[in-house]
Parts: structure tokens; sequence; C-alpha cells
């Protein structure tokens, strides 16, 4: 099984398509912050992205972040989407998943992720038995470990490209 394999590659979480997941049979949506939601350039929310997880709500989406970020002010990020918060999730140990899973009432196989990176956000969430949608991430800025694990990710994606 490919712990590395995104289950879709896509070029932003606003592409993620709503109603085809809840077609598939998901309910649930485990999102990364940092560069998933959160620019680490411009630090601000794409309207786009604002738009979708409102949707994602209205449709009955059961959504958490869940973050490697250990700082504080993800707290008042989070709230100011409307939703809750894993932090120091320590991706891709799969624990945090689990926990924030089990804290909105999901079942494992109708819980999809989304996050930038493949060494934290999609393994971890393979490791936890969740599916991984893999986008690029919204900023070059990023933090120094990160950027060395994207030459990683590189060599394992080749030249693998976000479907839309
Ligand atoms: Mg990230």
């Amino acid at each position: 099984m490919g712990l590395f394999k995104p289950y879709r590659f896509l070029s932003s979480v606003d592409k993620v398509d709503l109603e085809q997941l809840a077609a598939d049979g998901f309910d649930c949506i485990l999102l990364d912050m940092d560069n998933t939601v959160l620019p680490r350039d411009t630090e601000v929310v794409p309207d786009a992205v604002i738009e979708w997880i409102a949707r994602a709500k209205e449709m009955g989406f059961k959504m958490s972040f869940v973050s490697n970020n250990w700082h504080g002010y993800v707290f008042d990020r989070a709230a100011k989407l409307g939703l809750p918060i894993v932090h120091k999730a320590m991706k891709p140990f799969p624990l945090a998943y689990h926990i924030a899973k089990r804290r909105l009432g999901c079942k494992r196989k109708a819980t999809v992720s989304i996050g930038d990176q493949l060494m934290t956000d999609v393994f971890g969430s393979r490791l936890a038995g969740i599916k991984p949608i893999l986008v690029l991430p919204q900023a070059t800025k990023d933090l120094p470990h990160t950027l060395f694990l994207r030459k990683i990710e590189r060599l394992i994606l080749k030249d693998a490209k976000p479907t839309r």
C-alpha cells in the first residue's frame, strides 16, 4: 500500500469537489492549516477558501483542523473560521487524526484529510487509515525543515501534477 500516495492531488483546497466527496460517502474533513488553508506569506485566508469552508459546513461536513503548529495563535485562527483544532499534532504520528475524528464523531472510512505535505499530511493520514488529499503548498515561504522535506517530496511525486 502506498503510504506516500495521495488519494487526490489538487492545486488548492477550494478545488476539492464537495459534491463528489459527499457522493463518495465522505462526511468528515480533517484540514491542515499552514500553507493548506493559510498561506505562510500573506497570512490571509483567501476568499475562495473561506467560501469553500462555509459551503462544506452548509452541506453538513464535520470538520476540524489537525495542525503541527504549536503556537497558541492557531486557536484564534481556527475560531475565526468557526472550526475546532487539534494542534501540536506531531504528524505523521497518526494519533491527532484519531483524536480529531473521535471528537467530531466521524467514521474512519467517511473521513478525508487535506494537507500540503507528503511527509506529514499524506503519510500521517495513511497511517491513520484516512484517505489523504494533497494540495500544492499555498506559498513558497515555509519553515526551513519543511523546505528540505519538499525536496524529498519532489523525488517521490516525480512529475505528478494536480488534476485541477
Ligand atoms: Mg501544511
